[in-house]
């Protein structure tokens, strides 16, 4: 087998290697049923087990109490910008929206499409989306205050959430879901993409607080609305059953191997510092975002030239580092370190940047 690399990959991004193991372990015959995970029927034991147990994983780490629902969806976040507003947005109220990136405004733009009022609050456009806002206030009667945890792109997250005094939060969660813990109570909704820090591409993980669903209006199409999944716990249609698989894996993961969400976060935490140490500690690497706004799962940095930054991303391939290109609409470099990729990376990434800067400084 060739060397795995060590995978800094924004999305989808790498998993745990014992995960990967366990599919792999399992693949052939899913526990005794002489089939694999992706044949077994969604309406078996089989998949009732890996479900149940997902919901039950997604619970327990987030300590989620009886208000909130836990489902999955398909049609990844994107689908959810206009799910949110579908659902969540009733005609003659409005609703306050963060801007703080590519995501965020997709998010709009998917509100407005609807002819839904939506006030932009604060934006951080105006700096190149490299900060967090600050001292934002809200309109005392939005429907919700919609923001986006971490954005992946520039590498900016929110250190802790806007006090939104009572109005829902309803958060993308894609980049930093389970990376440390937070009050879920002031949340309406949270979404995730799965393909980040979760499992693979194609389930979203939608987490859903019983009030939410007394707004959803009945004349939605089925598949888009919110109570549908919720009355069918997840299984009106056939659900993503691989990708909800990994998810429940990478889980039982961060529970049973890692020890918790409070050490999962205290490991990113330490992983970000070193990285952020190594490029502040030179004159040759820069931080691209605002130090107080830095995102802990996507780290962003510049080198001296474009043509030091396309040598830098060769040469860290050539070394078994993979996916430090930044963003397309961004250039420069990111790391994406989620909670899979190990502390063991991220030190390999330091001595190769050390050295690189060395040579080329
Ligand atoms: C990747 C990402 C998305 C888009 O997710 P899809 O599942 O591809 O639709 C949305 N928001 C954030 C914060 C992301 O990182």
């Amino acid at each position: 087998m060739k060397d795995r690399i060590h995978n800094f990959n924004a999305g989808p991004a790498a998993l745990p290697l014992p995960v990967l193991e366990e599919i792999q372990a399992e693949f052939l015959d899913f526990k005794g049923s002489g089939m694999s995970i992706t044949e077994v029927s969604h309406r078996s034991k089989w998949f009732d087990d890996v479900i149940e147990n997902a919901v039950v994983r997604v619970r327990r780490v987030l300590d989620l109490d009886e208000r909130f629902h836990v489902v999955f969806l398909q049609g990844g976040a994107s689908m959810q910008f206009c799910m949110v507003p579908m659902n969540l947005l009733p005609d003659g109220q409005s609703a306050d929206y963060v801007n703080t990136g590519t995501w965020a405004t997709k998010a709009i733009k998917e509100a407005r499409i609807q002819a839904k009022d939506v006030n932009v609050v604060a934006s951080s456009e105006e700096q190149n989306f490299l900060c967090i806002p600050k001292d934002i206030s809200f309109s005392p009667h939005a429907a919700y205050v919609h923001i986006t945890s971490n954005n992946t792109i520039k590498g900016t997250q929110w250190a802790s959430f806007p006090d939104t005094t009572g109005i829902p939060l309803i958060s993308d969660m894609s980049s930093d879901i389970m990376s440390r813990p937070f009050d879920p109570s002031p949340f309406g909704l949270i979404y995730a993409g799965a393909q980040k820090n979760l499992g693979p591409a194609g389930a979203t993980l939608v987490i859903i607080r019983q009030d939410m669903l007394e707004r959803v209006p009945q004349d939605l199409p089925t598949m888009l609305k919110y109570t549908t999944f919720v009355e069918k716990n997840s299984m009106f249609n056939t659900p993503p059953c691989f990708a909800v698989y990994v998810i429940q894996l990478v889980l039982k993961w961060l529970e049973e191997t890692v020890g918790g969400l409070e050490k999962m976060a205290a490991l990113n935490r330490q992983k970000a510092n070193l990285l952020y140490h190594a490029i502040d500690k030179t004159g040759f690497y820069s931080g691209a975002a605002e130090k107080d706004s830095r995102s802990l799962m996507n780290v962003t940095f510049r080198l001296p030239s474009e043509e030091l930054e396309r040598h830098f991303v060769q040469q860290a391939m050539d070394n078994g580092m993979g996916g430090l290109k930044g963003h397309r609409s961004v250039g420069g470099c990111r790391a994406s370190i989620y909670n899979s990729t190990s502390l063991e990376a991220v030190k390999a990434l330091v001595d190769f940047m050390e050295e690189f800067a060395q040579k080329h400084g």
